[in-house]
């Protein structure tokens, strides 16, 4: 698929946790948006000190092309942070996209563990419709692990809950580093996401790995998986940086 450049109009803009706004947009010139789940946009910001580039994962939950949700994490002192946290509806950004290698492939006979930091699980979220058929079309266990501080910060959990009552091969676990709740409810799990996922039983011959979000995440999880024999294409990674 080939990325274009074009501008995007702010549709809504709701806060989903306490620190995560999200932002919909439709494109202005009313063309669809051509995505794969898991891939992201990247927005091109003005800033006094000239354009910044951002990329920011597609979350929406329907594989809608007329419009795309994505989900931003409050950085403190955070260029991109600032100006998106200031659009209102119908103001206008520049963008490009869409990018990224980091979405479902065939994989047969493979069961999943999708990890996730904060926005990170984003891509999982955009992925819900396809692993909700798979879940159906196979016999694959999917495992969702999304790591953040406390429960209130849980993104999307609800999604990933409902996805959990319909389906019994798929999971999810909040793994909150900071407080859980009280009392801990039965998807709650205490610490952060790469310590949850070092007490699981792993199989390079049985698991596909999917990682994303905080590069600290990443590396720990990744030097784990190696150890353990995985290969470096069964570990689909995406780090959320800042590219300037
Ligand atoms: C492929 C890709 C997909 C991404 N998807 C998302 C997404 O879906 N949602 C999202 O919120 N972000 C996402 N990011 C990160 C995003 O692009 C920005 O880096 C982020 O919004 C911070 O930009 P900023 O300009 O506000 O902060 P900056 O001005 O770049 O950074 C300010 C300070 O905060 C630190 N910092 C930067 N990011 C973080 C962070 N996440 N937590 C704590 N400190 C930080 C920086 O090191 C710096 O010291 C993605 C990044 C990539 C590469």
């Amino acid at each position: 698929m080939t990325h274009e450049h074009f501008e995007l109009t702010l549709v809504n803009r709701r806060w989903v946790t306490p620190r995560v706004l999200e932002l919909t947009f439709v494109r202005s010139d009313g063309q669809a948006f051509p995505y794969v789940p898991g891939q992201f946009v990247t927005l091109h910001l003005d800033t006094p000190d000239g354009e910044i580039r951002r990329s920011y994962s597609i979350a929406s939950l329907t594989h809608d092309l007329g419009r795309i949700a994505i989900a931003v994490t409050r950085v403190e002192g955070g260029r991109a942070t600032e100006i998106l946290n200031r659009l209102a509806p119908k103001d206008r950004v520049r963008a490009s996209g869409p990018f990224g290698r980091f979405v479902l492939r065939e994989d047969t006979g493979m069961d999943y563990i999708l990890a996730a930091t904060g926005t990170g699980v984003s891509p999982y979220r955009a992925m819900l419709g396809q692993l909700e058929k798979r879940l159906s079309d196979t016999a694959c266990e999917i495992r969702l692990l999304l790591g953040v501080r406390s429960p209130e910060e849980l993104l999307y959990g609800e999604d990933f809950l409902a996805l959990a009552r319909r389906a019994p091969r798929f999971r999810f676990e909040a793994c909150l580093s900071r407080s859980l709740s009280d009392p801990p409810a039965a998807h709650e799990r205490r610490g952060y996401v790469q310590e949850v996922l070092k007490a699981l039983p792993l199989d390079p011959a049985r698991h596909i790995v999917y990682l994303c979000g905080n590069p600290d995440m990443i590396d720990a999880s990744l030097e784990h998986l190696k150890g353990l024999g995985f290969a470096l294409p069964a570990i689909r990674r995406e780090k959320y940086l800042s590219s300037n």
